[in-house]
């Protein structure tokens, strides 16, 4: 029971009920320097503040840039695109239970994201990908998808975190260094600099001591909701009723825990096409 209680935790800090309000005002908050003044308050001054909120590009030795969104903020606000992206969650103490058969990975709905002819998004674990690499190697050389990082452990890059173990602020980079080595092993291609924090979690600390790992993390305007959902449409209308042009939404390819994602695919994909969407990569969504 204790193990189910903090995997549905988890699976709900990547976007499920608890996550809804948090993503749209969290990462604003945190992205932006005049949201922050008691973080200026309470201690010295970071060498290089930046002058500006942080852009979209990676840069080194500054904070790590946010994708912090509302869609009305989206490059491609003016076109009928929507990104939806895919948690492939697996934590690094869950080895464990995949051995005893639990199946922390989706195919179906990567064959039915193909079938369809979506482009997409999955942000992956290193963990996920050493336990799967040839989904790993053909999800990433498949120029449908890209390949974006979750970190390796999915432990939290900032507490408290629906209960997740937390990365110490020094192994952070390594911890996301240690994910592209393991899709590099899987012989992934198609990776990209952009980073999900575990449970959507993470305040400046987490944005200073991820600098020297050149991403920009990826939070979301849209939440699906799939994580332990048993109704399909259900979570087909809440993306049919949160989409907007430019909109990210946040689902998952971890079946065990998100076990209707790919039959609400199957509703929400026709559904956007039919009122004129595009579905894009993460990627092309933040090209302007
Ligand atoms: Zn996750």
């Amino acid at each position: 029971m204790a193990a189910l209680g903090l995997l549905g935790a988890v699976l709900v800090g990547c976007g499920g009920q608890a996550g809804e309000t948090a993503p749209s005002k969290e990462p604003a908050a945190a992205a932006s320097p005049s949201a922050r003044p008691s973080a200026a308050a309470a201690g010295p001054k970071p060498a290089r503040a930046p002058a500006a909120p942080p852009t979209m590009a990676p840069g080194p030795g500054g904070l790590t840039p946010v994708y912090a969104r509302r869609a009305a903020d989206s490059p491609k606000s003016a076109e009928k695109v929507v990104a939806l992206t895919f948690d492939a969650d697996m934590t690094a103490d869950q080895g464990p239970r995949a051995a005893r058969g639990e199946r922390f990975d989706n195919p179906q709905l990567i064959a039915t994201l193909r079938r369809l002819q979506v482009d997409a998004t999955v942000f992956m674990t290193g963990r996920w990908a050493e336990e799967y690499p040839d989904q790993a190697r053909s999800i990433g050389g498949d120029p449908r998808f890209e390949i974006a990082n979750h970190s390796y452990s999915h432990y939290a890059f900032a507490s408290p975190c629906y209960g997740l173990p937390t990365v110490p602020g020094p192994d952070m980079t390594a911890d996301v260094q240690r994910a592209f080595d393991a899709f590099r092993d899987a012989g992934a291609v198609n990776v990209v600099p952009y980073f999900r924090f575990p449970g959507g979690c993470y305040d400046d600390a987490a944005l200073r001591a991820l600098g020297p790992a050149g991403v920009t993390a990826v939070q979301w305007d849209v939440v699906s909701g799939d994580a332990f959902a048993k109704d399909p449409d259900a979570v087909a209308e809440q993306v049919l009723d949160g989409v907007k042009p430019g909109s990210l939404v946040v689902m998952h390819c971890t079946r065990s825990a998100a076990p209707v994602t790919e039959q609400a695919i199957r509703r929400i994909v026709p559904e956007l096409r039919a009122r004129g969407y595009r579905f894009v990569k993460v990627s092309e969504l933040m090209s302007s």
